[in-house]
């Protein structure tokens, strides 16, 4: 029987730290807390920080161990009253409860157990992945570290939903340039705003409509999230700018959309990429995948295949074509007022992990 108390408590602690990427002094207490937890391991525990964002890094003497536990502990911001965890039945709540600290509390205590089994098993964590991951897991694997199958609780929301594939992500910045008049008189004047707004019309256009996605949300959607222009009332606006947030699937390639969206805009209107990030795919047919995919029946759930609309630093793995399991303690809410995780549901996501664990380790 697993002993809950450690992880429960660790989870705990670790959503009392109000550790928003902005925050370095929690950010560095959440990272203290699991390299506390890891003294008398044998771990060779490394403390890096790119940019400002720290990491922590626990391996045996090796840049490659065969399994990596991959998580962050930075959270987004939340009401003061998610940092004061809270159980109610078998639900705990908090900001970080789900995404990802109970994730992490889980990984912390499975590599203390992998090593007492001298197990090939190594950990990682970092701090910027609500921003970007680039500061943190994308730079970890730059230095060279690498493994044969990474272990990443950060999606499914349950112990048994494994997630096959992530859309991938790209934000475009719309500029149009009008020419400026007094608002008097407008024809005398280009207004940019006007033609933003056809750009974006446009833009739309070439997505699904919401009403599409009743049935099928697995294609490639549009969210205009950001708007800008204009400075007085009493002026032809000489330039605007909109940011639209696109999500893609394998069936339209984030060069193909951006190529189908500038020929889309009306004269006046440029389109740039802003941020990008590939899409996210686990191959259900490796060996590793399907061990896991083996503890979670021996675990006595039937594992469910899922997919994510959200990115993660996942991706970073499936780059590298280094195979990723993803799914995570049953929860809900991340994000939200009410992010909660299931006491059960840590229990049964980490009973899992030790069984995919003793699983690699018996199979060499
Ligand atoms: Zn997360």
């Amino acid at each position: 029987m697993t002993d809950l108390k450690p992880i429960l408590s660790l989870t705990q602690d670790l959503i009392s730290c109000r550790s928003t990427d902005n925050r370095l002094d929690q950010i560095v207490k959440c990272l203290d807390l699991v390299q506390v937890s890891l003294k008398d391991t044998g771990l060779d525990i490394k403390r890096l920080d790119f940019e400002g964002h720290p990491a922590l890094v626990a391996t045996k003497n090796t840049k490659s161990p065969k399994i990596m536990l991959c998580g962050h502990i930075d959270i987004v911001e939340g009401d003061d009253e998610q940092f004061k965890p809270r159980i109610d039945g078998d639900k705990l709540y908090g900001r970080g409860a789900l995404d990802m600290k109970s994730g992490v509390a889980v990984l912390v205590a499975a590599i203390k157990e992998a090593t007492t089994k001298n197990q090939d098993v190594g950990l990682i964590l970092t701090s910027d992945e609500e921003s970007g991951g680039f500061h943190g897991t994308q730079a970890i694997l730059e230095q060279g570290y690498s493994c044969q199958v990474a272990v990443l609780p950060d999606g499914g929301k349950a112990a048994h939903r494994i997630v096959q594939k992530a859309k991938g992500v790209l934000w475009v910045e719309l500029k149009a340039k009008g020419k400026g008049a007094h608002g008097s008189v407008p024809w005398q004047g280009e207004n940019a705003i006007h033609k933003l707004i056809k750009a974006i019309d446009q833009v739309q256009a070439l997505f699904a409509s919401l009403e599409d996605h009743k049935h099928d949300h697995w294609t490639a959607t549009c969210n205009l999230g950001q708007i800008q222009g204009g400075s007085h009332t009493n002026q032809v606006p000489e330039s605007a700018t909109a940011r639209c947030d696109i999500r893609f699937t394998e069936h339209e390639s984030e060069n193909e959309i951006m190529e189908r969206l500038k020929k889309s805009l009306p004269d006046g209107v440029m389109a740039e990429k802003v941020v990008t990030a590939n899409m996210t795919f686990t191959p259900l047919d490796n060996p590793y995948v399907q061990l896991f995919m083996q503890s979670v029946r021996d675990q006595g759930r039937e594992p469910e295949i899922t997919v994510d609309y959200g990115s993660s630093d996942a991706r970073f793995f499936s780059e590298r074509k280094i195979p990723v399991i993803i799914c995570q303690p049953d929860g809900d809410g991340h994000h939200g007022k009410n992010e909660w995780v299931s006491i059960k549901g840590i229990q049964d996501y980490y009973e899992t992990v030790i069984r995919f664990l003793d699983a690699m380790h018996a199979r060499k």
